[in-house]
């Protein structure tokens, strides 16, 4: 089974989506790996570790011959147009984010799997990529408003007096807030998170960080979120908008799939917090939490920053392309045994990712 290891195009892209680790394992289980030269270069992955771990550098036909090809960002639709009709592909994909991809997709009847689109239950954990990747986001997250941020995060005694510790607001605790909690606590800083799912409370405190009460509780399906209320929304933030006045840092992390980021920083709530004071908005590439973010810019509002910065987890792409590629390799595993592919449309993790859905008969 030939597999092919694509370096990605997006711009600002670090991360790779097989590492010379996951390529040793992928041949042991009967791959022909093909790896197009840099794409692990800005991971930290030279392209001799891979041919050291048995893989072979990609030619000009390789797109063409290649059964499966891994990626991490969606490729080009001129990429998929140059794929073997029928080819599996495997990737954050966001089949449904661009018409022409889509389109590309279904022309050449590829077998895409969106790995987005994974169920979020105990099986699927160690393929889960949004989760290996949200980690990272978090963690860097805190680590650019630590940098932006005119203060310390820990409490310092020193003869120049005592300086109080960082006040740090998390906004979500998802994958990405409770990291970010994990981390602003490492450094020092008072942390608070609220998160609208009541069973974040015990995770958080585990964590060291204090539960921010707003009253306000929306447990949807499959463990997410949902939607506020517009009556649960006013609650949430007139309290908010009351509490932020204390806050030195907020990192922003809420989501609801499929949705736009829920907007639950006002302009009005952060002209009510001290100048100096720093907003990192991970949301941004959903359209952000606070409704002064600009995706992908830093901006200054009344002394108040607010960065919305993009794909955090390229940031750490050492770590992230090593868990990214451990995800990928687990779920390749449930389809390519023995040097051949063979797809078990029972298992639920394969019929509910592909995409597109096959016709109902
Ligand atoms: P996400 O990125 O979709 O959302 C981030 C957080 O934002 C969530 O915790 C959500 O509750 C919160 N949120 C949404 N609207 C909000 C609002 N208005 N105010 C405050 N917070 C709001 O979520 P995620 O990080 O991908 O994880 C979602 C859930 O899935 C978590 O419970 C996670 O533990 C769970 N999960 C389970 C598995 C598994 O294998 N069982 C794997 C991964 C994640």
């Amino acid at each position: 089974v030939e597999v092919l290891v694509l370096k990605e195009t997006a711009a600002g892209e670090r991360r790779v989506a097989a590492t010379p680790e996951t390529v040793k394992k992928l041949i042991a289980a009967g791959a022909d790996v093909r790896v197009e030269a840099g794409a692990g270069q800005s991971a930290g992955f030279l392209d001799q570790a891979y041919y050291d771990a048995g893989a072979r550098p990609a030619d000009a036909g390789s797109l063409a011959s290649a059964q499966v090809v891994l990626v991490v960002q969606p490729p080009s639709a001129e990429i998929l147009n140059g794929m073997a009709s029928g080819a599996t592909l495997v990737g954050v994909l966001q089949p449904q984010a661009d018409a022409a991809r889509g389109d590309a997709i279904r022309a050449r009847e590829l077998l895409a799997f969106p790995l987005e689109r994974l169920p979020r239950t105990t099986r699927a954990q160690a393929m889960d990529v949004l989760s290996s990747q949200a980690g990272m986001a978090g963690y860097k997250a805190v680590l650019i408003a630590a940098q932006l941020t005119p203060r310390f995060f820990p409490m310092l005694t020193t003869a120049a007096g005592t300086i109080r510790p960082s006040k740090v607001l998390i906004v979500g605790a998802g994958v990405a807030g409770l990291q970010a909690v994990a981390t602003a606590r490492r450094l020092g800083a008072q942390v608070e998170c609220f998160d609208v799912r009541p069973e974040t409370r015990e995770q958080i405190e585990s964590l060291g960080g204090k539960f921010l009460d707003l009253g306000v509780s929306a447990a949807g399906e499959g463990g997410y979120a949902r939607q506020l209320t517009d009556d649960e929304r006013r609650e949430q933030q007139r309290r908010l908008g009351e509490h932020l006045k204390g806050i030195d840092v907020i990192v922003c992390t809420a989501a609801v799939p499929g949705r736009p980021a829920p907007k639950i920083i006002t302009a009005s709530m952060v002209e009510g917090m001290r100048a100096g004071s720093v907003i990192v908005d991970l949301a941004a590439e959903t359209g952000g939490n606070c409704e002064l973010t600009r995706p992908g810019e830093s901006i200054d509002h009344n002394g108040v920053t607010i960065a919305g910065p993009l794909n955090l987890a390229s940031l750490g792409a050492v770590h992230a392309s090593e868990m990214y590629a451990r995800n990928v390799l687990n779920f390749v595993s449930l389809f390519l045994r023995e040097g051949a592919l063979s797809f078990d449309w029972q298992d639920e993790l394969l019929a509910k990712t592909r995409w597109p859905e096959p016709a109902a008969p």
